[in-house]
């Protein structure tokens, strides 16, 4: 009898320490929550009328127990906006306590929620920030919290593994929406109200996520995280790039107010391959002469703005934005502006980050 206590209670403690040892084994995942619709609550489950960003994170991860059985979870609120508000100043505060954050032994990986307005930009700026191996997820939902159908959950799920899973080591900051996995390079909002808005038209997705696990089809070639050469750490404000619109008849206005204000970078959202209205062509050349840099981008939203096609980019000291879209291509200007003005220099980096 004694023998058989001794044995039930030697498998009890085994079990427990087995227990005890799986749970140490799931990584350490940390949310930081910006608000977006993902956090978004409306009064009707039907209706699209709703308030981003309402939702606490303790909430979102409440209301998603299964998150426990694949990593220990915690959360923090960084801020509570719908993303159309975000700016440089909450981009270089989550850059710089990410690169903080993710020094720590005892974090894995960070999952973000934000929402899907902006958050290909915060993706690529983070992407090009941030210095670290460990996966880096920015998650939303198109459907608010409260809506019928809502996908918040699922995503929130899918980003938690994908960020738990060890296969996304290295891939630079990640998007994941709608059972897709996509780089910050080339994710883009592609549709202003479908679930299946995220896409990467230019080179695909990375991979999926079903059932619970990662599934990678590819890796990027660009340059991002421990490659970039991109440091924020002693940078508070980033300088001044703002982005001009190209269309039929279009007048100078808008350049020559961005110019008049003393903006140190312009992107040109041009028409097909980064082409330019001759009522704005010759204000451009004047202002890349007197230092402004200048980069092409397309309002098209697929295929690469190229060097020196229609316009010879060398005669006026142009930049050409390979595949990086207006937004992107913003971003990486104010970057490349915290280390040179040297336009050949700002070329290079558009052909490899
Ligand atoms: N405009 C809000 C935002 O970007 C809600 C859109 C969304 O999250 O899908 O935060």
């Amino acid at each position: 009898m004694k023998t058989l206590r001794l044995f039930f209670l030697f498998t009890l403690v085994s079990l427990i320490a087995l227990s005890a040892s799986y749970a140490q084994k799931r990584p350490n995942i940390h949310i930081l929550a910006t608000g977006g619709t993902i956090a978004g609550a409306g009064t009707s489950t039907t209706g699209t009328a709703y308030t981003p960003g309402q939702v606490a994170i303790s909430e979102l991860i409440a209301a998603v127990p299964e998150l426990n059985e694949i990593a220990n979870i915690t959360g923090e609120q960084i801020v509570r906006i719908g993303s159309q508000d975000m700016s440089d100043e909450v981009w270089l505060k989550l850059a710089h306590y990410l690169n903080t954050l993710l020094k720590r032994q005892d974090v894995d990986g960070v999952v973000i929620t934000h929402g899907t307005d902006t958050m290909e930009e915060t993706a690529f700026f983070l992407n090009l920030t941030v210095k670290s191996n460990k996966p880096i997820v920015l998650v939303g939902a198109m459907r608010a919290s409260t809506s019928l159908s809502a996908d918040g959950p699922l995503n929130l799920y899918n980003a938690v593994v994908t960020a738990s899973a060890t296969e996304s080591t290295g891939r630079g900051v990640l998007i994941v929406m709608n059972g897709l996995i996509l780089g910050a390079h080339s994710a883009m909002k592609m549709n202003t109200i479908d679930v299946q808005t995220f896409q990467a038209p230019n080179s695909g997705a990375l991979g999926y996520v079903f059932n619970g696990k990662v599934h990678y089809n590819q890796t990027t070639d660009k340059l991002h995280t421990m490659q970039s050469v991109f440091d924020v750490t002693n940078i508070e404000t980033l300088p001044k790039v703002g982005i001009i619109y190209s269309y039929s008849n279009v007048e100078s206005d808008a350049l020559e107010a961005l110019i008049n204000k003393g903006y140190e970078g312009i992107v040109h959202a041009g028409v097909g391959n980064g082409n330019i209205h001759k009522n704005l062509f010759g204000k451009l050349a004047d202002a890349s002469r007197q230092g402004i840099l200048i980069v092409r981008s397309s309002r098209v939203p697929t295929g690469p703005t190229t060097l020196g096609a229609e316009i010879d980019d060398s005669e006026y000291g142009f930049i050409a934005s390979q595949e990086l879209n207006p937004q992107k291509s913003r971003i990486l200007l104010m970057l490349a502006l915290t280390k040179t003005k040297n336009y050949k220099t700002i070329q290079t980096y558009f052909n490899n980050y």
